[in-house]
């Protein structure tokens, strides 16, 4: 079976070179083609064709190929849909800000936690993502772009946490000074919750910045919104969080939707506050996206008002998210399934 060249790293194409009975340097160079974007092993154009014919024979490299890219008139977000290997696709999102460039990438073709609010879940998991389509969603979009992509956040379809080996390598892919050396703490990684992954992903000792979708404070509301919370808690959550907080030193950010109706009330900001203050945690809040398929309505802007207010005058560092890329459907929540449906 040929194997995925892509997702290897250096230190392990180096292994596979050796074992071929060809030269180290051979790895870094391979590398810093696949790096820069090559689609087939003709394109090395200094390594020899008895080599290239060879790597054919073990390897394979397979490039996404841009289904449809969408450019918002707004902002200039830009919303790719890519072909994988299989036939199946995923999206990308490519925002820019003051700063520079941030893309937004899918960990699986699907999710299976089923949020309430979530469009990536309609229709469940199909399969993760393995890390050369992970980095291959970063590096294309630049190369598409020609935006030069300085953030990554790990917030589009899918659970990174439920495809945890796939998106670690992916980390250390992407991260590597031969490759496209992306700081860890320019990447954010968003979960619904998992927290017996909290650990296993603290003792990684990456400076990345870990965004937990938190939703609502209390278990009867994110229970019910969020079925990943059945069986974890919420306690149980800030107590994965607060051990994070501690082993790594990184502040965690709480996402949190605003819902009309569902966690928008004095109540919930209270506990939110208390919940954010006990673990050191930045609040981010975000207007929900409508979904379709959902009843679900944003809660209205002088709620939202009042409920900045109470988190504020606890001492809450919060932060409202911008909405990019409405009018392409590129925002929060909103992935995925227009494709499903053509
Ligand atoms: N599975 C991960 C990452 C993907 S979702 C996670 O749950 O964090 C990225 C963020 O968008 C999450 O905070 C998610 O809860 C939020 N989101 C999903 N649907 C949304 C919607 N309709 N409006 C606003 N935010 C939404």
């Amino acid at each position: 079976m040929l194997k995925d060249i892509v997702s290897m790293l250096p230190q392990e194409l180096e292994e596979e070179l050796k074992r071929l009975g060809e030269p180290s340097f051979r790895a870094k160079q391979i590398f810093q083609w696949l790096s820069r974007g090559a689609r087939d092993f003709d394109e090395m154009s200094n390594i020899s064709k008895a080599l290239r014919d060879k790597l054919k024979g073990e390897f394979y490299m397979h490039r996404p190929k841009v289904l449809s890219k969408q450019v918002s008139a707004l902002d200039g977000t830009i919303k790719y849909l890519w072909e994988l290997r299989d036939g199946n696709a995923v999206e990308t999102v490519v925002m820019s800000y003051k700063h520079g460039n941030t893309v937004c990438i899918s960990s699986q073709v699907g999710c299976r936690q089923g949020c309430a609010f979530c469009a990536s879940t309609i229709g469940g998991l199909v399969r993760c993502l393995e890390p050369s389509e992970m980095l291959d969603e970063v590096l294309y979009s630049q190369l598409d772009s020609g935006k030069p992509i300085s953030n990554i956040v790990l917030m589009g379809i899918g659970e990174p946490l439920d495809n945890f080996d796939n998106v670690m390598r992916f980390l250390e892919l992407v991260n590597h000074p031969q490759g496209m050396n992306i700081g860890m703490r320019h990447i954010s990684l968003s979960t619904c919750g998992l927290t017996e992954r909290f650990d296993d992903l603290a003792r990684k000792d990456m400076q990345l910045t870990l965004s937990v979708s938190l939703h609502a404070p209390d278990d009867e509301t994110r229970s019910k919104i969020m079925p990943a919370n059945r069986g974890r808690g919420v306690e149980q959550l800030m107590d994965s969080c607060k051990r994070y907080y501690e082993k790594t030193g990184r502040r965690i950010s709480f996402e949190y939707a605003m819902i009309d109706g569902v966690n928008d009330s004095e109540y919930h900001a209270k506990l939110l506050a208390k919940r954010a203050k006990d673990v050191h945690a930045h609040v981010n809040l975000i207007p929900l996206n409508y979904v379709e398929e959902y009843k679900l309505k944003p809660s209205s802007p002088g709620h939202m008002k009042a409920f900045i207010k109470v988190l504020e005058d606890e001492g809450v560092n919060v932060t409202v998210r911008r909405r990019l890329g409405s009018d392409v459907d590129a925002s929060c929540g909103q992935l995925r399934r227009k494709m499903q449906k053509k």
